[in-house]
């Protein structure tokens, strides 16, 4: 199969059928950047209310800049995976401190930007610049390999992906052709049932002509994940209750949250509860009625979360900056991560109070 056949399907294709998406009626890079970031890990769907609000509140990568970290969580707060926020919120004061408030169009400075990888790179810079890098991304993956008839997805194998990729590239469309590869492979190119009989390069896609696309490539078996108990507690002083804010470096760094943690092999979950909290805030607590328990899965681990009522014995909490005692109608005002919303929504439901 000549690879470079597959250009003009692609490109008709895509122009005919791609999705009209909020970051596609743009060429502002920044804009551009900013849904590439955002859609790491994520959802089309899940991304879309997110980057509006997102762009009604910082039109402008110089907004981004002058803003609050705290400010910008708020919004973020729910999509996950948040040193992207940060790492955006970085790269931007550095885009207006040294590139005068344009995103760079050379790769070595675009590149050199905290949370900038290959990926967003080649993905920014074609879509905002037609600059001719192609992408590689999950779905590209798959297409590739389908079409080439690559079952194991080595290093050798993606370095040949990306050379057949590198050759073909039109100079004056390459990010039509980067996110057609990437729509075939989102909307028919699907890791089960590919919709062959719709896929505009079917005529040379090796795994179609096997008869099994879907064994392209191999499927690596994912590790099992630990899961972990931890418990958690909504601390009463009148009506006002305590939380903390999560070191800057740590996951979900930045975010606010009741303070808690992992309970050992050999504890109730009240003596958990009871000595987490004193090791976190000082403070000396009655464990009163359980309020439910929630399940959470993150990329590397999974918890089931149980909260509890408590109310404090020694007025012992001293605050500093990263404490808070807030009442329940303030907590729109902070970012929390999004297994504290599931506990909001509990508490929502059965009332606030202790
Ligand atoms: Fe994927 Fe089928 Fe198209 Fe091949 S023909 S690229 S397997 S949808």
């Amino acid at each position: 199969m000549q690879i470079k056949l597959i250009v003009d399907p692609i490109l008709s294709w895509y122009r005919r059928e791609k999705r009209i998406l909020p970051f596609r009626l743009t060429s502002n890079p920044y804009k551009i950047w900013l849904s590439e970031v955002m859609l790491q890990q994520t959802r089309v769907n899940t991304v879309i209310p997110y980057y509006n609000s997102w762009i009604k509140s910082y039109p402008s990568l110089a907004s981004v800049a002058k803003a609050k970290i705290s400010s910008l969580l708020k919004i973020w707060e729910g999509l996950g995976y948040y040193s992207r926020c940060k790492n955006f919120h970085k790269a931007c004061k550095i885009v207006v401190n040294d590139f005068q408030g344009i995103v760079p169009s050379k790769l070595e400075n675009f590149i050199a930007l905290p949370g900038v990888g290959e990926y967003t790179a080649a993905a920014v810079l074609s879509i905002a610049y037609n600059k001719p890098y192609p992408v590689i991304d999950a779905n590209v993956k798959r297409v590739l390999c389908r079409l080439l008839g690559i079952r194991n997805y080595s290093q050798y194998n993606k370095d040949r992906i990306l050379r057949n990729l590198t050759k073909i590239i039109p100079q004056k469309y390459p990010g039509d052709f980067n996110q057609g590869i990437m729509e075939i492979g989102a909307l028919i190119c699907k890791s089960q049932n590919p919709d062959c009989k719709v896929c505009p390069v079917q005529q040379f896609c090796i795994a179609n002509h096997r008869g099994c696309p879907e064994r392209y490539p191999k499927k690596i078996k994912k590790k099992s994940v630990p899961h972990y108990e931890i418990v958690t507690g909504i601390i009463w002083r009148g009506n006002k209750f305590y939380v903390q804010k999560r070191d800057n470096n740590a996951m979900l760094g930045g975010l606010w949250e009741f303070p808690g943690g992992k309970v050992e092999s050999d504890e109730s979950y009240r003596t958990a509860l009871i000595r987490e909290l004193q090791e976190e805030c000082g403070a000396i607590i009655k464990v009163c009625k359980k309020i439910g328990a929630v399940k959470h899965t993150y990329s590397h681990f999974s918890i089931t979360l149980h909260l509890y009522h408590c109310i404090e014995d020694n007025n012992k909490i001293d605050l500093k900056p990263n404490m808070k005692w807030i009442k329940p109608n303030q907590v729109e005002m902070l970012p929390f991560p999004k297994a504290n919303h599931k506990l909001f929504k509990i508490l929502d439901e059965s009332g606030w109070n202790v």
